[in-house]
């Protein structure tokens, strides 16, 4: 089952952030670790004793230049449209205020549980705080302290009963789950139309579901595929459809569902730094990925112009030199039947697993032909290595001291990997380990 999502809303500075640090606890840090990334602090996972789920702080979507209350009512109504279950959160020592009841008229037409929750209650002294907030009209509030982390277990006690029993429905390892993500009008919606238009393709079912997130099932040569969160790329019309942290959002959530994301880039705009960001996150959550130039149609061309394109592309994104790049229109169609084989090789590279005695021969000739990196007389060798996972695909070579090997030595034994085995489509990780 796909997890349970929890939004956190209320107006600024009620400790919004704080609780998001505390449930999503030491993830964030990890995930922080990888240079190179920096990860927008509005979406991660949590756990809470059996129950895992994501989480959002909607106060980390920032609306343009929209005045203080529209923001928040628009916080509210992300909140409405991607949660599961609201945590409406409070300040306990400032009482209710205006903004709070702006925030709760809005919660009132949301079909979905909202949890109250009154923050800052540090001391049990401060507990006769909270009966104010009987009058915002969503029962019985839990008092919390973010920065003493009191009360948090008994809040996501009450958060998980309101789980939904039949959420999204996941799919079996024998179905390739592929999702497009980019910044909006890249013509996402436009793609998945034209692949679901194809000749070949059987639109098997468009599943719809009580969540608002709708998937769409298809089959092409017999392989079943899905694509993910269609219906919530549709989502057209909302007034903060268009911000920036939103579309990231939107992004991280399908890229956690997918083997394969295709990252959409307008080709008559050209890339952007929002692009970069967006094509960052799947990247780093290790998924298969596969770049589209849409719109080609509406590039004035010549014979270089593509190749030039491309070159912008792979300077742009220098992480992502593994991804293979396609060029179509979702409006002529043109190229558009070279996607599922291209979301085929990729998928099959992910979950790639490679002979360890092979695998060792192509290490020691690039270990002949590039000899290892020394420190202080004390040289880097090399025993033996073996993939431990796929999708993505991860090594671990055993060597005599991790400290001695660099990481462009790391990338070299990666790009001889990659030599060898092909790999397209997909990131691989590689990591030194001493061997005891
Ligand atoms: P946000 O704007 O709603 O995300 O609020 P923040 O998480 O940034 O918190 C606003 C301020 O309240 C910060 O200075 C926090 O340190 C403080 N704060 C958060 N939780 C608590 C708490 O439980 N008790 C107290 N005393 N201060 C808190
Ligand atoms: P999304 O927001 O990424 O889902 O983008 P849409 O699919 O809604 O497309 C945004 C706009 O780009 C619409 O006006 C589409 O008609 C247009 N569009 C989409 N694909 C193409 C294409 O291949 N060529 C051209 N010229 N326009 C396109």
């Amino acid at each position: 089952m796909a997890k349970p999502v929890v939004a956190i809303v209320g107006r600024p500075n009620v400790g919004k952030s704080t609780i998001f640090n505390r449930i999503v606890g030491s993830r964030i840090s990890i995930v922080e670790d990888i240079p190179g990334v920096t990860r927008d602090r509005i979406y991660s996972s949590g756990e809470w004793l059996t129950h895992e789920f994501n989480i959002i702080d909607t106060g980390g979507i920032d609306i343009g230049d929209e005045p203080f209350l529209e923001q928040i009512r628009q916080q509210a109504e992300i909140a409405i449209d991607e949660a599961d279950v609201i945590i409406f959160l409070t300040n306990g020592r400032e009482g209710v205020t205006s903004a709070d009841e702006e925030v709760a008229k809005i919660l009132y037409k949301a079909k979905k549980p909202v949890v109250l929750a009154v923050n800052k209650i540090d001391n049990p002294e401060m507990r006769e705080q909270i009966y104010d907030f009987y009058s915002l009209g969503f029962g019985e509030p839990f008092p919390i302290s973010g920065s003493h982390g009191l009360g948090l277990g008994d809040l996501l006690d009450e958060a998980a009963k309101h789980f939904p029993k039949s959420g999204q429905k996941d799919y079996g390892d024998d179905v390739i789950k592929f999702s497009l993500i980019g910044r909006p009008n890249v013509g996402k919606s436009s793609l998945v139309n034209a692949i679901l238009g194809e000749d070949r393709v059987i639109v098997s079912n468009i599943a719809g579901t009580t969540r608002d997130a709708i998937d769409s099932e298809l089959k092409f040569n017999g392989d079943q595929y899905v694509i993910i969160d269609t219906a919530g790329m549709r989502k057209k019309g909302k007034v903060y459809e268009t911000t920036e942290k939103y579309s990231v959002l939107r992004a991280l959530r399908a890229i956690e569902r997918s083997d394969v994301v295709l990252v959409v880039i307008d080709g008559e705009e050209g890339i952007i730094e929002q692009d970069k960001r967006i094509a960052g996150y799947a990247h780093e959550a290790g998924r298969a990925v596969v770049i589209v130039v849409n719109k080609w149609d509406a590039v004035e061309k010549d014979e270089k112009t593509m190749k030039a394109f491309e070159e912008q592309i792979r300077e742009h994104f220098l992480f992502l030199d593994y991804a293979p790049i396609v060029f179509l229109s979702a409006k002529t169609k043109k190229r558009i039947h070279t996607l599922i084989p291209m979301i085929n090789k990729a998928c099959e590279n992910h979950s790639l697993r490679v002979e360890t005695s092979v695998l060792n021969d192509v290490i020691m000739d690039a270990v002949a032909m590039n000899p290892t990196p020394s420190d202080k007389g004390k040289r880097l060798r090399i025993y033996y290595v073996t993939q431990v996972a796929v999708k993505p695909p991860a090594f671990v070579v055993f060597v005599n001291d991790p400290e001695l090997m660099h990481f462009s030595y790391l990338r070299f034994l990666e790009n001889r990997i990659r030599d060898a085995f092909g790999f397209e489509g997909t990131p691989i990780r590689i990591f030194a380990r001493e061997r005891k």
